[in-house]
Formats: structure tokens, sequence, C-alpha cells
């Protein structure tokens, strides 16, 4: 099986590169941020506070996540398509508060894991080389200026037409760097095994080019031995 796991903060880039280097490679894309991203949207639905564990493990129970095959993957949570509803920019902060939650967590690791020994896949998230698949095969931590970064979340809302402007969203990122980086439990790091990549001054195609030459490389080594 190929794993390739790539970790990093909000808005590196990650998901754009994942979906790439699924379709140059051939391989399945698992987007985990999506993952939790539903299950912030099923507890907004119900009422729930993302940040009230108590009232959102019990949740857990009554949600089903899948996605569809083919190049978009989308996401269904209980049957229904959420791809879009998951992008509003108020689940981007519920599902980092409800991603502390140990419970959400395990809950959700389980499935990735399951995922990644039955395919081969290219997963993005922010514990994958960390402690979703410690022992993947290939492991990178994708990152770029906040500010750069921030531009291109900037750029990515407009596009959808959201009311919003840039400094709001430069807050929120720093925001959510601090959350997802200081959580008790699998928080975003850097293992020392994992390739840094800073995409502050490339395009997302270059980034995508790198990792796929390690990736052959690896193939190539492995042809001779
Ligand atoms: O990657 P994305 O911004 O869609 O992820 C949404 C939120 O989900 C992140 O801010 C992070 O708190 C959480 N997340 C996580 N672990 C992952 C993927 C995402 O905690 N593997």
């Amino acid at each position: 099986m190929i794993n390739i796991a790539i970790d990093g903060p909000s808005g590196a880039g990650k998901s754009t590169i994942g979906k790439m280097l699924a379709a140059k490679l051939g391989i399945t894309y698992l987007d985990t941020g999506a993952m939790y991203r539903a299950v912030a949207l099923y507890a907004l639905r119900k009422g729930v506070a993302p940040t009230d564990e108590a009232a959102v493990v019990p949740l857990l129970d009554e949600i089903d996540i899948s996605f569809s095959d083919g190049e978009d993957r989308k996401i269904f949570l209980n049957g229904e398509d959420v791809s879009s509803a998951i992008r509003e920019h108020a689940i981007s902060k519920a599902a980092s508060d409800i991603s502390k939650i140990p419970q959400v967590r395990l809950f959700l690791v389980k499935m990735q894991r399951e995922i990644a020994a039955a395919s081969d896949v290219v997963l993005d998230g922010r514990d994958i080389t960390s402690y979703v698949l410690p022992d993947a095969e290939f492991k990178f931590f994708l990152t770029a200026s906040v500010e750069e970064r921030a531009r291109r979340r900037f750029e990515e809302l407009k596009q959808k037409g959201a009311d919003i402007d840039y400094d709001t969203v430069l807050a929120d990122i720093k925001d959510r760097d601090y959350n997802d980086s200081h959580r008790a439990f699998a928080p975003l790091t850097r293992t020392e095994d994992s390739v840094l990549i800073d995409s502050s001054d490339m395009t997302a195609e270059q980034v995508a080019e790198v990792i796929v030459g390690y990736v052959r490389e690896r193939a190539k080594k492995d042809n001779q031995a």
C-alpha cells in the first residue's frame, strides 16, 4: 500500500495538493479535515455547541460519514452531500473546536486508518504523520507564511461570494493555528521524519511535483533492490 501523509496548518494548500497527487498517481484522496467539518456541521444543526464535550459525544452514534469515488470525492453525512455546506466560514472554527474532543478524534481516526489500510491513499490533516499513520511510507509537513495562507483562503472565500474581509480571515487562521497546535490530544506538530515544504513561493503544481519526485525515487530504489 502507498500511504502519503501530509500535515500542516490551515491554508497551506494541503487539499489542493492532495487532490493533484491523487490524480497524478492514480490513488485515493482523503481529506480528513472534511470529516471534522462534517461532525461540526452535525452538532451545529442539532443546536449543540462544538465545545460542549458531554453533548457532542453521544451524537457520534448518530453520524455516518462516507465519500464518493472519483476525482471530486464528495463527502456525505448520513447520506446527504454536505461537500459545500462544510466549507462555510462558520464551520471552520466549529471544526477546530470539535476536533479537541478526544472521542471525536478516535471516532474519525479509526475510519481514517481503515481507509488507509484498504487502499493506496494520500491523506491530509493535522495529526496524520504523528498519530494516524506514524509509519506511513511518505510523510510531509506542508506550510506557508500565515499572511500567504490567509491571502489564499481569502481569495477562495471571495470567489465563492462570501462577505468577508482579509483581516477577519487572517485573525481566524491565527486562532485556528493556535487551537490546532495547542490541544492536548494529537496536536499539529511536525515530526522529525516529515519532509518540510514551505509553499509560500511555490505553485501547487510545483509542490505536487516535489512530492511525486519522492514517490518515484522510492519506487525506483525498490525496483533496483
Ligand atoms: O483542514 P481543514 O481546515 O478543513 O480542517 C478543519 C479543522 O479540523 C482544523 O482546523 C483542525 O482543527 C481539524 N482537523 C484536525 N485533524 C485533522 C484534520 C483537521 O484536528 N487530521
